[in-house]
């Protein structure tokens, strides 16, 4: 069931739940408790983020740290998407 709450703390586009889609649940839950904070100085979850796709085809997650509510933001690379798929 924890897949299912950090699916629901996000917010996607179209073609952003297509990209994050493809990879898999263990990888996203991965991705989304190792996202730097600036602030905290140390790597983080992110809550209440949205995804969504840059033009070369990358996804971008923009949210806040569960720690301390800062902005944090993580870009995955179409070809990390890939790899991570396969
Ligand atoms: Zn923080």
């Amino acid at each position: 069931m924890l897949y299912f709450k950090y699916m629901n703390d996000g917010t996607f586009s179209n073609e952003a739940t297509i990209l994050w889609s493809a990879i898999r649940h263990g990888i996203q839950r991965e991705i989304l408790t190792a996202v730097f904070c600036a602030k905290c100085m140390t790597s983080v979850r992110i809550i209440n983020f949205r995804g969504s796709p840059l033009k070369n085809g990358d996804l971008h997650l923009k949210g806040s740290c569960a720690v301390c509510g800062e902005d944090v933001a993580r870009v995955l690379e179409t070809s990390e998407i890939v790899y991570q798929n396969n």
